[in-house]
């Protein structure tokens, strides 16, 4: 996959674009400025795909192949099913927590997609058109990606003194939520994911984030 690494190089993530980057840990990150969001640990949270905003139905289709992959990824080891928070896609839209939107975006060329952390009310994911020069596999990791956002976790690489955050785990150089495409889950992904969703109080004198978990 070394090959693949080198043509999709870094991912520009719209959801780090108000942050300075330039620490390369790589770990999971959570919270900001004081205040840790997730969700309530066994949440189901419902995705939508307003298929009509996409440019034709192939993109749309190729949107619903990812967002199907993506899902199954963050949920599944092996053939067990074993993950903090599962999505669901679901139709009408009245009923989803996520709403997955095509933009034109033509003032960021280089966006390919992004979302918000957890939070009260409808959280958008938006998909650039950059997002449809990968492949189905590249695809399925963005979303992975940006799941990782949906369930509260940050980048590897965000400035600490800009933006205070949160590290759960050992350092992890191949996370999903690093900055390099492709994007593959890892264990300690799942793993420290699980972690964070168990956390209900201080784990140490130095962590001074509220956690609150969000009903879906
Ligand atoms: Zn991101």
């Amino acid at each position: 996959m070394a090959a693949l690494s080198s043509i999709y190089g870094k991912y520009d993530c719209a959801n780090a674009s108000t942050y300075a980057y330039n620490e390369k840990g790589e770990r999971i990150f959570v919270g900001e400025n004081g205040i840790i969001r997730r969700w309530i640990d066994g949440s189901n949270i419902k995705l939508w795909i307003d298929e009509n905003t996409f440019r034709d139905q192939m993109e749309a289709n190729q949107a619903y192949d990812a967002t199907d992959q993506a899902a199954a990824r963050w949920t599944r080891i092996g053939s067990q099913v074993d993950a903090p928070v599962h999505f669901w896609m679901v139709s009408p839209p009245e009923k989803a927590k996520v709403v997955m939107r095509f933009s034109p975006n033509p003032e960021k060329p280089t966006w390919i997609a992004s979302t918000l952390l957890p939070r009260e009310g409808e959280i958008p994911l938006w998909i650039y058109p950059r997002f449809f020069t990968y492949g189905a596999a590249g695809q399925a990791g963005i979303l992975a990606h940006e799941m990782g956002h949906i369930m509260g976790l940050r980048h590897e690489f965000l400035e600490p003194a800009l933006s205070p955050k949160f590290q759960v785990g050992p350092i992890n150089p191949t996370s999903v939520m690093s900055d390099t495409l492709p994007y593959t889950i890892q264990e300690t992904d799942r793993a420290l994911l699980k972690v964070f969703y168990e956390m209900h109080s201080s784990p140490s004198e130095d962590f001074k984030f509220e956690i609150i978990p969000i009903d879906v």
